[in-house]
């Protein structure tokens, strides 16, 4: 039985999340209902929460995966009872955008397909959430012997694979990692299983020793201004300098160092500069003249949502280590709170509404 009501988390305001009883939402023609299982905290949920950067009501939460309870009709590939992980949003593949890859840019994908009532907004903190007819095809069954946590995390390691794929790499080269969180600790598995030499860096030695057993070749704590990296970037690529730079952490400081110890032709990959209206001086001629790219990636790529299955449900990359606290619905705040303060025994946080699901 399907109740009338439910428990969720909405967003009322800057740092104000509260527990409310809201309807459960009604889905129509070509919808799911889906019971959600677990829904981990991303970073930019945080933003908006701490930031107030959209206007409430919301429920926020977009990395998600529960179980189908209702159908509506004519969907088709699905049936009740199936475990799902979710996309919130799809793009159209045949926009302007769309045609030249930029899935990210494209109006439809800016919309989004999962809610628990209010402004669409993921939904995933909440007991139910409707899964509208445009991100069905962001549906993805999760496999017996893989767990729902595993299923919630298909969406950010979409986004590392994306901006994994945005760099130009030979087998062999040596790219630097540099934020060891659970963002980074995935690019750091995904660039190692490509044959690349990854340099992960943190300040937490606890990450560091994870970074190495996710397949970083060399590991360091920088120093405060990072001076110990030049000589070790020296000695590790023969002098000439790293292939590319991963900045997953938002400081401007790494950055520009990063765009020091890059080879002429490589590349820094911006990932968590994700709040705007900050200026940053930079070189412009190393840009120009030494051909240093300055790229970014943002959010998911649909077309490599078929590889992330496999990658996460073969445990290639196995996300099971990235999850280091679990929150009940009703512990929501605390769980945002912690992923925005990250200490040296945390990674991923997940909200989860199950009494224990570590494994299956
Ligand atoms: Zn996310
Ligand atoms: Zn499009």
């Amino acid at each position: 039985m399907i109740p009338k009501t439910m428990q969720a988390v909405v967003y009322r305001g800057p740092r104000d999340l509260r527990v409310e009883t809201v309807p459960v939402p009604q889905i129509q023609a070509g919808e799911l209902l889906v019971k959600v299982a677990v829904c981990g905290v991303c970073p930019t949920d945080i933003k908006k929460i701490h930031y107030g950067t959209v206007p409430p009501p919301r429920v926020f939460g977009h990395e998600t995966a529960g179980t189908i309870v209702r159908m509506g009709r004519g969907v088709e590939g699905f049936e009740v009872g199936d475990r799902v992980a979710l996309h919130h949003h799809v793009p159209c593949c045949s926009c302007h955008f769309c045609r030249h890859h930029a899935f990210a840019q494209c109006e439809q994908y800016k919309r989004t397909g999962i809610t628990a009532g209010f402004e669409p907004a993921g939904g995933g903190y909440a007991e139910y959430v409707r899964v509208m007819p445009f991100v069905l095809p962001g549906v993805v069954k999760i496999p017996r012997g893989n767990s729902f946590e595993e299923g919630a995390m298909l969406e950010p390691v979409n986004t590392v694979l994306k901006g994994v794929e945005r760099l130009n790499l030979l087998p062999g080269d040596v790219v630097m990692v540099a934020g060891q969180g659970p963002i980074g600790l995935m690019f750091t598995r995904l660039l190692a299983l490509r044959g690349v030499h990854v340099l992960a860096t943190d300040l937490f030695d606890s990450r560091l020793s994870l970074s190495q057993s996710m397949g970083a070749r060399w590991v360091l704590k920088p120093e405060p201004d990072g001076g110990n990296l030049p000589s070790a970037v020296q000695r590790m690529t023969d002098g000439r300098g790293l292939d590319a730079a991963v900045i997953a952490v938002p400081l401007d400081t790494v950055v520009n160092q990063a765009q020091k110890l890059i080879r002429g032709g490589g590349q820094v990959l911006l990932f968590s500069h994700t709040k705007r209206g900050d200026a940053s001086l930079t070189d412009l001629a190393a840009v120009c003249v030494d051909e240093k790219d300055l790229i970014g990636s943002y959010s998911a790529d649909f077309l490599l949502q078929k590889k992330v299955a496999r990658l996460v449900f073969s445990r290639k990359l196995d996300v099971r280590a990235l999850i280091t606290h679990r929150f009940f619905l009703d512990q929501t705040a605390e769980a945002v709170d912690l992923a925005n303060r990250p200490s040296a025994d945390s990674l991923k946080v997940v909200v989860t509404q199950q009494a224990a699901e570590t494994s299956i």
